[in-house]
């Protein structure tokens, strides 16, 4: 028998590409290779690449140049290492990663990851292999289910791709150029999937797309569901006890979705609506399609279904032509919704991008004084919304120990780190826990005697 070959896969950026990852560590597994945390003693490194932030092609670049010192120092024991560079920078360098780093022995962009066992033998016997394609075959129907302890092993939180692509051409954004049009997964495949998570211990899905409430896939009938028909069908899986959902687009909020907050309690009450700037001038220069008002009205319509929802977004500071009045409508945005949370950046050009060639580009400096502005604002309602958690009780479900002996941590609804006392055995458990104090990143709690105890999760404010 001839020993396991060890794979260790470093994932960049979104969960799509956490999920790709373990599709491509499942894919593998039947080959013999079994997942080592450790580059140093791995026989095929994948780096499963994020084109999102800036000078991210750099980054993998940088990566692999200590790679590449690990492989020549294999290759002085006697021992291969191949190197795999996956992923959205994959698709959009191409060939010039072989170029640049002649040690790299296979490119796969994401829609042909499900061929790795073929083209790892390719490359192996032909040199360096580049495969960008958006091949024919679908490579969900090619890719093979996670073995048990694979599923175990990542934990009771999963991630399950319901949708890829994007059609929406926001000018700044390079999704849909390297991930390619909008494609949903039929429903009886996602809710196998989830079945077979939900057997192995699985208690929480997050179906990911990369505009994931564009979700139209096909039904058991043959017709398109929508993401909110999708979630009602999958929240009947025994076993799962939590559902979400990312990345969401505000005119895709339609509404079997909302409907679905008003009538899943397991559809948690936290939801992630990018709305990048709170200027309708902006709004339109980035294409984003809608206006300030639309998504207020969206905002206003998921509270009205479910009073406890709370809402995390994405802004953009800077874009080119961006003056003070449409930063100011970006705050003026952020004080009407109140965010529990947000992600922020400064704007920056990416190659082949509408908004990289727009006249009117923003300085640094004012695109640094404008996004410390932001944080500090965002800062203050995410203490003020975590501040309003203490002395609630919520329902944690637990992912891992904690950081010392006897601590458990969980996530909350709101997908806060809950840290408790509580044995391990809780592992897996949701429990009713009272929010004793905070922290800037966590809620300390502790457990309540009863389930029956947990108060409905509103967080008024
Ligand atoms: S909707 Fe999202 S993924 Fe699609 S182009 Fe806009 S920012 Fe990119």
């Amino acid at each position: 028998m001839t020993a396991p070959r060890k794979l260790y896969v470093k994932s960049f950026g979104c969960q799509m590409n956490v999920y790709d990852s373990h599709r491509m560590a499942d894919m593998l597994a039947p080959e013999g290779f079994v997942e080592t945390a450790s580059a140093d003693e791995a026989d095929l490194v994948i780096l499963n690449t994020c084109h999102i932030r800036e000078k991210a092609a750099d980054k993998v670049y940088s990566e692999l140049g200590r790679i590449r010192v690990l492989k020549q120092a294999a290759a002085r024991e006697g021992r291969r290492v191949t190197i795999a560079v996956a992923g959205c920078v994959a698709q959009a360098e191409g060939d010039e990663i072989i170029r640049r780093a002649p040690a790299v022995d296979l490119v796969v962009g994401p829609q042909s990851y499900h061929r790795l066992p073929d083209l790892l033998a390719r490359a192996e016997r032909e040199g360096a292999v580049v495969d960008t394609e958006f091949p024919v075959e679908n490579k969900f129907d090619v890719l093979k289910p996670p073995a048990r302890e694979a599923i175990r092993a990542r934990g009771v939180s999963a991630f399950v791709t319901v949708q890829e692509g994007c059609d929406k051409f926001c000018t700044f954004c390079v999704v849909p150029y390297t991930r390619g049009a909008e494609a949903s997964r039929p429903v009886t495949r996602i809710v196998a999937e989830v079945e077979h998570l939900a057997d192995a211990g699985v208690r929480e899905v997050t179906l990911i797309g990369q505009n994931v409430n564009a979700y139209h896939g096909e039904g058991p009938g043959g017709r398109p569901w929508t993401l909110g028909r999708l979630l009602e069908r999958v929240a009947e899986v025994p076993g799962i006890a939590r559902l979400r959902y990312t990345t969401s687009h505000p005119c895709d909020m339609e509404e079997s979705l909302i409907a679905a907050h008003r009538d899943l309690p397991s559809l948690m009450p936290y939801l992630h609506l990018p709305v990048q700037s709170g200027s309708d001038r902006i709004l339109a220069a980035m294409n984003r399609r809608h206006t300030r008002t639309d998504y207020l009205n969206t905002i206003a319509a998921m509270r009205a279904a479910r009073p406890a929802i709370a809402f995390s977004s994405d802004f953009i500071v800077g874009f080119p032509g961006e003056r003070e009045e449409d930063f100011r409508a970006t705050l003026s945005l952020i004080d009407e919704v109140g965010y529990a949370g947000a992600f922020s950046f400064k704007y920056s050009p990416r190659p082949g991008t509408p908004a990289a060639d727009m006249p009117e580009q923003i300085p640094d400096e004012v695109k640094s004084e404008r996004l410390r502005r932001l944080q500090a604002v965002i800062e203050r309602q995410q203490a003020a919304f975590n501040a309003r958690c203490r002395g609630r009780r919520f329902e944690v479900l637990f992912e891992k120990p904690g950081r010392h002996p006897g601590q458990i941590v969980g996530r909350s609804p709101y997908l806060q780190p809950v840290q408790v006392t509580g044995p391990s055995t809780m592992l897996g458990d949701l429990a009713t826990v009272t929010i004793t104090d905070i922290s800037a990143n966590s809620l300390f709690g502790a457990l309540a005697q009863t389930r029956s105890e947990a108060e409905p999760m509103l967080v008024e404010g």
